[in-house]
Formats: C-alpha cells, structure tokens, sequence
C-alpha cells in the first residue's frame, strides 16, 4: 500500500512538540505541505492556509488539523470536500453539532475522520481500562490542576469563546475515564471560575453519576504553580487503582506497575493510518459532549483578573 501524503494545517505548539516527530517516526505516512499563516517548514510545501493548499494542486491524500477549535470546522469541511482524509487534534471542534456535521460529511464523502483523544494513548489507560472491567467501581476522582501560564502562554485563543479555558487541559482526564469507566456516566452538578477578564473559565469543579449509582467527581484548575498534578484515582471494591502524571503511571493497590515510554502521538498517527487504509472513521466526541453539559448546567462564579 502507498504511503499517505499528508498536509499539517496550523504549525504551533503541538504540532511542533508532537507531530513533526510521530510522522516520522510512523510507517505508512509522510509529511509533505504544510499550511500556517505565519510558520513555514523546511524540506516540504508550505503554505499560508488550508484553501491555498487545496488550490495547489499539489497531491495530498490526508489533513492533520492542528489549529485552535475555533474554526477547525471549516478547515475540517473544507478538506473533506477536497476528498481528503482528515485527522482532527483535540477538541474535535467548538461545537457538538459542528463534529457530528463532520461525522456525516465524511460517511457522505467516504472519507476517513479520526477525532483524536492523546491522552488516551497514554501507558496506564488500557491497562486500566482492562483492570476495571474485571473490578466494582464505587467511586472516581480526577484532579487536573496545571499552571496556565507555563502550558499555555500568549495562546489568546484558548480564552475566547470555544477556547474551552481549563476544559482545553481538562478534557484529556475526561477522554481517559470516558475510556476507562466500564459504564457510561453523566453530568449532574458544574461550578465554574471565569476570570472578570475572560471569556473561558479558569478552574472548574464537575460532579457526574453514572446509572448504577459510580460517583464521578473533577477538579480542574488553571492555577496551580510549583508541582503539577494529572491524577485519577478509582476507588474499587478490590482496592484503588490510581492513574498519575495524566495517564502514564499507574497504582494498583498501592503499588507501582510498570511504565511505558511515552508514545501517544506515535500511537496517533499507526491509528489514523490503519483506519485510512481501512476505510474507517474513529469519532467518539463523549469528552466534548461532557465539556459541552458542564457549560450548559454550569453555575458561573468571577474570580480574580487573569493577566498573561
Ligand atoms: P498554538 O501553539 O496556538 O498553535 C496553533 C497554530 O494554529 C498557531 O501557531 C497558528 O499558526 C495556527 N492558527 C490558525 N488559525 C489560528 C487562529 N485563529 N488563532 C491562533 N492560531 C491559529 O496551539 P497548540 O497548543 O498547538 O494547540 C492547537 C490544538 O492542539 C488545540 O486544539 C489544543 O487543544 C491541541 N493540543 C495542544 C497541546 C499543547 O500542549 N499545546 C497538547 C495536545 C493538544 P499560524 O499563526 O502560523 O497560522
């Protein structure tokens, strides 16, 4: 089978980080345009944005999305119509109804769509996931509390309207329990920190219940400086099982099992690969819906001014 020629839009922070080197790394796919309003890259065609490449003429079988959500949708729809593949970052989109218009347009057009969740590739999730199919679940806790101005500086994006705020690191944890929780659950409770300045919160609190009775708690804040904590701990009739460092480490019963090098992104592109080549999407959009409820029934408390 040939390789997939494909074209990154939007060359910033993650696709810098992450994405240049899991293509590289990954059989079956190669980068060969990319399109970014002011970033270029060497050794490939580059250019402003996604309707100049696809005006380009230049062949290209696959999309890799790494914009911010806000306009996503367009880009998405637009290579889609352009017959291409399209793999989306996280979030899918801005909106719920715009990623499931993309599902369809991609059915329609016989495209592949894969709505990625990176964290999920993380080491201790499947491990995970297998260890609580077998176990009772009595309760779960997500701590996810990081320093904004360390992950995130000068993005502006993530504080306008469909930046998500603290969701934008916060539904990482909830596309890891969505993968490991064996029911599925649903928002009950949401208090959320907007700053007086901002259109995107800061620190949200989330409680949900699943139909057996699982509580499901959240804690995610912007503002934590000095160590940071991405943590899950599922407490089971067996004993806790505990996910740390967002998903690669993980404590059964108190001990420490073994860790994987860090592989999300690798794992990433080997799927998106592997679906193209079958003919297949991959599109579960469970983590926005539950971001999207938190917005819904979220009680709004102003807190402090945040200044970059
Ligand atoms: P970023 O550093 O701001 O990069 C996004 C790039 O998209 C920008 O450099 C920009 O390049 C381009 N862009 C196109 N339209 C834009 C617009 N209207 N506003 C701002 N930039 C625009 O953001 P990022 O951190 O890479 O995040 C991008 C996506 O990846 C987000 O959905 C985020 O949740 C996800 N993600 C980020 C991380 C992380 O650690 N940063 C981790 C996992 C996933 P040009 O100016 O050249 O057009």
């Amino acid at each position: 089978m040939s390789s997939i020629r494909l074209a990154i839009v939007g060359l910033g922070k993650i696709a810098r980080d992450q994405h240049l080197g899991a293509i590289e790394a990954t059989d079956g796919i190669d980068l060969v345009a990319v399109a970014s309003r002011n970033a270029k890259l060497e050794g490939v065609h580059c250019f402003s944005d996604i309707h100049e490449l696809l005006a380009s003429g230049i062949e290209i079988d696959a999309i890799s999305l790494c914009t911010p959500p806000q306009g996503r949708f367009e880009q998405a729809q637009a290579a889609l119509l352009a017959n291409k593949h399209v793999m989306l970052e996280k979030p899918p989109g801005a909106t719920i109804a715009e990623v499931f218009a993309l599902d369809q347009l991609a059915q329609k057009q016989g495209k592949s769509l894969f709505a990625t969740w990176h964290s999920r590739e993380a080491a201790a999730v499947e491990p995970a996931r297998k260890l609580l199919s077998e176990r009772k679940v009595r309760s779960v806790h997500v701590e996810w509390k990081e320093d904004v101005r360390h992950w995130h500086p000068g993005q502006a994006w993530i504080w306008e309207p469909g930046g998500l705020g603290v969701f934008d690191p916060g539904i990482n944890a909830l596309s890891i329990v969505t993968r490991i929780m064996p029911e599925s659950f649903h928002l009950t409770a949401s208090e959320l920190s907007f700053p007086a300045n901002r259109a995107a919160p800061i620190a949200a609190n989330l409680t949900f219940a699943s139909a057996s009775g699982i509580a499901v708690t959240a804690e995610f804040d912007w503002r934590q400086t000095g160590p940071q904590t991405w943590d899950i701990r599922v407490e089971t009739e067996e004993g806790p099982v505990v996910l740390t460092h967002g998903g690669s480490r993980l404590l059964v019963d108190g001990t420490a099992q073994i860790v994987e090098e860090d592989r999300e992104y690798r794992n990433l592109y080997r799927h998106f690969v592997s679906l193209v080549n079958a003919g297949r999407s991959d599109t579960d959009f469970s983590p926005l819906v539950h971001v999207a409820d938190a917005f819904m029934l979220g009680r709004r408390n102003v807190v402090e001014a945040f200044e970059d």
